[in-house]
């Protein structure tokens, strides 16, 4: 079993669009083993955005970031760093496919509501920047897993 970090930006907590995003996370059948809602501090958006440090939206995308609550999430499932990056679609909502988070619940490139992990390091490094393992609960099973004896 994989695991990635995804996060929903503060345009989707503000247009209350977090029930929408967890719906099709689930109903995928990944299985999210941490959950918060939080305030971002300054320091954690550079940290975690330090891949763009110098391009030119990288001063607006921590204000972005920043501006607002994000519910940062763990996700369990397999291939699910790929899988979820497939579900969230393309950077801009325009080059997404319809059906794909993005293409169906956003406008804009640069407001594209989810973040989600690139690659198997990336995921790594940014479960361990937003979370500490004793806040995830990989402990409980899914009726899938249920279902699949596993
Ligand atoms: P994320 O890392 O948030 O999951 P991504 O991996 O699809 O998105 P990145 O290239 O890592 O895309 O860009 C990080 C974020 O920076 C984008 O999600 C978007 O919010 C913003 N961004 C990227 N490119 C642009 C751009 N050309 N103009 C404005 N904002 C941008
Ligand atoms: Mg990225």
């Amino acid at each position: 079993m994989e695991r990635t970090f995804t996060a929903l930006k503060p345009d989707a907590i503000k247009r209350g669009l977090m029930g929408e995003i967890i719906k099709r996370i689930e109903n995928k059948g990944y299985k999210i083993i941490g959950m918060k809602l939080m305030n971002v501090p300054e320091e954690l958006a550079k940290k975690h955005y330090e891949e763009h440090l110098g391009k030119p939206f990288y001063e607006r995308l921590i204000r972005y970031i920043t501006s607002g609550p994000v519910l940062a999430m763990v996700l369990e499932g397999e291939n699910v760093i790929s899988g979820l990056r497939h579900i969230v679609g393309k950077t801009s909502p325009d080059d997404a496919e319809a059906g794909s988070i993005r293409a169906d619940l956003c406008m804009t490139k640069e407001y594209n509501i989810i973040h989600a992990s690139d690659c198997p390091i990336s995921a790594k490094r940014e479960i361990e920047l937003w979370f500490n393992e004793n806040e995830l609960c990989s402990n409980y099973k899914t009726a899938l897993e249920i279902l699949m004896g596993i």
